[in-house]
């Protein structure tokens, strides 16, 4: 299929790709305790169906314990020297939070006017990651089930909430063996501007107490002299960054970014930052959304200032999460924040320090024929060539993925971009940034094939 062909035939497909994303948008599938397990069946059984019609062979459910059911399809390669690609999505979605700040019910999917960017769908899950589900049909679609590639699908049903799946591939090799996985759970850095993601911030949490009183005391009485509990601790954590903003907690590594990242305007909008505010840290956008380290104080035990008495605290705690560098150990990042919280005696005062979970981050090797071919790919059907960013939040299957598949090269795009509002009130997909996601699948398993043919893809 040449590029005009590829193009003209997923423009063909869009009327119905639309109704199909409509129809599972319509499923509230929050696979999130007290939420009841109906729609996800119902979400889990469509996905399945759409597979089987777009001619996927074999499609199954993958029943393990502890998570929603999983779609899992396999197209055998067209002949033996063709490689395998293995697409991953899931069907669950996030709760829809305050039904009160949505512009329309969150399980009625609208259309909407893209702010210039073209015509829209708003719906709770539309964009994370149904969209990206509905790109993989279309691509399947666009080669009639038969694309060039052999497939693998994976769609998971408990991705937002604590899958026990992200454990699951490394024991399971023979199922998730590929020579590339398209992990389609992101999109475009803005919409329009092709995104291939590299890095993923790995995460850990810690959390920090202070005891210094057995009960609270009259501040009057006892102030001054009596070690307060809360100031001990916010003593601590103004230690954890310098006058800058920048984190002051050695042995965090932090490394230019060579990417393209925002520019500060896109950033102060997408993050909500208040006019006048400025930004914290230094360095670019890059550095300090991605290639370096991050600590938030995400929680703080202490009296509430409405009911608050006139008493020296005795007990305090605060929970931080940090995110480091995508190749840095977790185990080791998260020693590092540890050891210097230990290591203070705010007024003398020692610290407890408990390190919580820590969840890996991940760099893509980029130099392999899958990544060419994504390139390839992108700019055929954007028109740009793409870029490489990295993002903060984590995919935790993403390692799981690559444990069981190691040879693998692992590409991070899809249909989302980051104005899509995921996980937050009004989410929203752009219909142009879906059919080109189709177009980059579809020129992606051509031009990958092509390659491991040792041809060109446009003349396959
Ligand atoms: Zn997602």
């Amino acid at each position: 299929m040449t590029p005009e062909e590829l193009a003209g035939t997923v423009d063909g497909l869009m009327d119905g790709l639309r109704a199909d994303l409509v129809r599972l948008a319509e499923i509230p599938s929050i696979a999130f305790p007290g939420f009841p397990d109906g729609p996800v069946q119902e979400a889990h059984d469509l996905v399945a169906e759409l597979l089987r019609d777009a001619g996927v062979p074999h499609v199954e459910r993958l029943d393990l314990p502890d998570t929603a059911p999983v779609v899992y399809g396999e197209i055998p390669p067209p002949d033996p020297g063709a490689p395998t690609v293995l697409l991953y999505g899931h069907y669950d979605v996030q709760p829809p939070g305050d039904e009160k700040l949505w512009r329309s019910p969150p399980f009625e999917p609208a259309p909407i006017d893209g702010d210039g960017h073209g015509e829209g769908l708003r719906a709770r899950g539309i964009a994370d990651d149904k969209s990206n589900v509905i790109a993989h049909i279309g691509m399947l679609r666009a080669y009639g089930g038969r694309p060039p590639v052999g497939v693998k699908i994976v769609v998971e049903g408990q991705e937002e909430y604590g899958s026990a799946f992200d454990g699951y591939p490394p024991t399971d090799p023979d199922r998730f063996a590929c020579d590339a996985m398209v992990i389609a759970d992101l999109g475009n850095l803005r919409p329009g501007t092709p995104t291939l993601t590299t890095g993923l911030r790995g995460a850990a949490e810690v959390v920090v107490e202070v005891r210094t009183l057995d009960e609270p005391r009259h501040s009057g009485e006892f102030g001054g002299a009596a070690p307060d509990a809360l100031l001990v601790l916010l003593k601590a954590l103004a230690t954890l960054h310098d006058v800058h903003g920048d984190v002051a907690v050695e042995g965090l590594r932090r490394e230019e970014w060579a990417g393209t990242s925002y520019t500060e305007e896109e950033f102060r909008s997408l993050a909500g930052v208040r006019e006048g505010m400025p930004l914290i840290g230094s360095g670019g956008l890059g550095e300090r959304l991605w290639s370096g380290p991050a600590i938030t104080v995400i929680g703080l035990d202490a009296p509430g200032v409405e009911h608050a008495a006139s008493a020296v605290v005795p007990y305090a705690r605060a929970k931080l999460n940090l995110r480091f560098h995508p190749r840095q150990d977790p185990v080791e990042a998260r020693g590092r924040l540890v050891d210097h919280l230990r290591s203070l005696r705010p007024f003398g005062v020692p610290l407890t320090v408990t390190p919580g979970d820590t969840g890996p981050g991940y760099e893509a090797e980029t130099g392999g024929p899958a990544y060419r071919a994504a390139l390839t790919a992108l700019k055929e059907a954007w028109g740009k060539e793409a870029a490489y960013v990295a993002t903060g939040g984590s995919i935790p299957l993403v390692n799981g993925l690559a444990q069981a598949a190691p040879g693998a090269e692992v590409l991070l795009f899809g249909a989302q971009d980051s104005m899509c509002n995921l996980h937050a009130p009004n989410e929203r997909v752009l219909l142009s940034e879906l059919r080109d996601t189709v177009v980059a699948m579809g020129a992606f398993v051509r031009e990958y094939a092509a390659a491991a043919r040792g041809g060109d893809g446009s003349r396959a």
